[in-house]
């Protein structure tokens, strides 16, 4: 291909104008069909007001070398009481009119003045800022947003004078009207989302609270409202939905909701970590002061100016989260069960901003990942942090339950060692008693033993006299109360000295037993009662019994004794007796001793007719056949 010289030179021609151009325009933007966004900061230029101020019309009259470029991709001047104007111009490429937005993301600027010159008039004047009412604004948006009209290879200048007690960012961006909103729906839904996020999680931990009482909730829920809304007066979200007119408030609301934040954040960090005054007294001891302090900015919020407490309050921001990620590392590694997930969630908190600040110095691509980082790893950590809680409240109750159940055990165990030894003392005390109870047993029967000795003559078995009187008097009482008769014989051996002198009184004693045994066979009723008196004198008591009966018996006893043969020293020998008998029916309870005067008078006789024989007693001339029941 060979160029024809017209060729070159128009080449040339071009060229240079194209140099000339792009000198001339150095500091303007180039507004392409085909641009969506474009980042302007590059191409803005800014001077500082001084004290004594400057009108619009000075600014445009200022020599082009009292301007500062801006090499910098975001315009950030710090923090400063200094108002600055900053420029940017833009040239259209395109062949149409464009409408652009140009958009400051930095809702917090007080007092922004927009100018927009196009060729040598002012086009447009907007006055916007967080502390003008948010409806003055040319467009209804959150951050600061200028409509241009760009006109086909026109430049379009815009002044702006930036007022504010907040940093001095004035990140711009040049939108195609159809980009700008198309991205505000991602972000607007975006938005939503983060939001809804919070709300979700505030009900959800409200209504734990409320069903479960349980205090680090409504901490938590107190840190997770505050944090949404911080976040909501810094991107100018609260101005426009929650309080648009209150111009006083926005700037006050960050300073408030910031250090609510870092309040409850505070209380809500001791209660999830356990940190106690005696446990973990360095960490209480660093976290109290937080507390109050940022409580009480929070209040200072309320009447003193933003200007004053933005920079205190940022500064206790970042004391905030560096201390309040230590104290969760140093809880996880002393093995708090709650603190890996606290750790964590702070680590997305702080790794949002982190991401957001690569971003801002160009370290990361700007993209929506990196642009709304803070807000994507903030819900992610409130999200994270209340799986936490629930799971700590149930490990709690876990715990509890499972302490409960082993005090149970420990209860049955004890009460089963009680029930144990209440059976054995119970045992020991039967045994004690059934013991106690043979002992009485033995007792009582060794005392009848002793009564029945008592009452019992030791030679011959049968009764004794004592025993004889006692029975004797209460046979006659009966009988004087039952009108019934009673008899008494008194027996005597005949001439039984003679008989120990012959065969010496150990003999004697064993005719003593025989005559005794004699008796007791014939003395057979269970009320009779026979008994040795003395010596060899024997008493035998009859009650309810008529002297009829009564001689029987006594005649049975004498020819029994007088028909046995008692043997001795090979020699049979017998015995005889005599035996007095008397029957009365007693007239006085007292008739003892008459009785056996009679009975005894009765043997008399009997000795004195001969012996061995019955003799009953007889008042003088009375007939034997019919005898007297009473005693004359
Ligand atoms: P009588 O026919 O008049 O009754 O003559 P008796 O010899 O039996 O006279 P008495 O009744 O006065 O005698 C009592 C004698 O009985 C005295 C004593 O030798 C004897 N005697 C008394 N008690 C016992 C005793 O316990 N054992 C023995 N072996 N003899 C006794
Ligand atoms: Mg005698
Ligand atoms: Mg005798």
């Amino acid at each position: 291909m060979v160029l024809s010289v017209r060729q070159l030179l128009a080449a040339v021609w071009v060229l240079f104008g194209w140099l000339v151009v792009s000198y001339a325009w150095a500091g303007t933007v180039d507004w392409q069909v085909h641009n969506q966004r474009l980042n302007v900061a590059e191409h803005v230029y800014y001077v500082q007001e001084p004290p004594a101020g400057l009108s619009f019309a000075e600014v445009r009259q200022l020599p082009e070398q009292t301007w500062t470029e801006n090499t910098a991709d975001t315009v950030s001047l710090g923090y400063g009481s200094d108002v600055y104007w900053f420029r940017l111009s833009v040239v259209s490429r395109t062949p149409t009119i464009v409408p652009t937005f140009l958009e400051i993301a930095y809702a917090v600027l007080d007092d922004v003045q927009a100018y927009v010159v196009q060729g040598q008039s002012v086009a447009g004047q907007y006055t916007m800022g967080d502390k003008k009412p948010f409806y003055d604004r040319p467009i209804n948006h959150r951050n600061f947003v200028i409509p241009l009209e760009l006109w086909p290879g026109e430049t379009t200048t815009v002044y702006l004078r930036v007022d504010t007690t907040s940093s001095m960012q004035v990140p711009l961006t040049l939108w195609s009207e159809d980009a700008f909103y198309t991205s505000d729906q991602s972000v607007n839904i975006f938005e939503g989302v983060y939001y809804g996020i919070f709300l979700v999680m505030i009900l959800y931990n409200l209504f734990v609270y409320m069903a479960m009482g349980e205090r680090s909730f409504l901490y938590y829920v107190c840190y997770i409202t505050a944090m949404p809304l911080f976040m909501a007066s810094l991107r100018g979200t609260g101005f426009q939905y929650l309080w648009p007119e209150a111009t006083w408030w926005n700037d006050q609301a960050i300073i408030v909701f910031l250090n609510l934040t870092m309040c409850f954040g505070a209380v809500f960090t001791v209660r999830f970590l356990s940190i106690r005054a005696t446990s973990t007294p360095v960490m209480y001891r660093v976290s109290l002061p937080l507390t109050v302090l940022s409580g009480l900015m929070a209040l200072a919020g309320l009447v003193l100016p933003y200007s004053g407490l933005i920079v205190p309050t940022i500064i206790m921001a970042f004391v905030y989260c560096v201390l309040m990620l230590v104290f969760g590392c140093i809880r996880w590694y002393q093995k708090h069960p709650a603190a890996r997930f606290y750790t964590v969630a702070w680590v997305f908190w702080l790794s949002g901003g982190v991401i957001l600040g690569l971003s801002k110095f160009t370290l990361l691509p700007r993209n929506f990942f990196t642009e709304n980082a803070t807000q994507i790893g903030s819900a992610l950590g409130v999200i994270l942090l209340s799986i936490a809680l629930a799971d700590r409240l149930n490990k709690e109750k876990r715990a509890a339950f499972l302490a409960q159940q082993r005090l149970l055990r420990e209860e049955r165990k004890v009460r089963l060692a009680q029930e144990k030894s209440l059976h054995v003392q119970q045992e020991a005390n039967a045994q004690l008693e059934a013991r106690v109870q043979e002992r009485t047993r033995d007792l009582e029967k060794l005392n009848a033993q002793l009564l029945e000795l008592s009452a019992t003559d030791g030679l011959t078995s049968l009764k004794n006299r004592a025993h004889f009187d006692t029975a004797f008097q209460s046979a006659v009482v009966h009988g004087f109360r039952f009108e019934e008769p009673v008899s008494l014989l008194v027996l005597d051996i005949d001439h039984f000295k003679k008989f120990n002198d012959t065969y010496g009184h150990l003999v004697g004693d064993d005719c003593l037993k025989m005559v005794a045994s004699t008796i007791r066979q014939h003395v057979t009723r269970p009320q009779d009662l026979a008994a040795r008196y003395g010596g060899e004198e024997f008493v035998i008591l009859l009650p309810n019994t008529p002297e009829e009966g009564a001689l029987r018996v006594a005649e049975r006893i004498r020819a029994e004794v007088e028909n046995t043969g008692f043997r001795v020293s090979g020699e049979t020998v017998h015995l005889t007796v005599s035996i007095g008998v008397c029957t009365m029916l007693p007239t006085e309870a007292d008739a003892t001793k008459e009785l056996f005067r009679l009975a005894d008078e009765a043997l008399y006789e009997a000795k004195g007719d001969g012996r061995n024989r019955v003799v009953p007693w007889r008042a003088s001339g009375q007939p034997v056949d019919n005898p007297p029941l009473t005693p004359a």
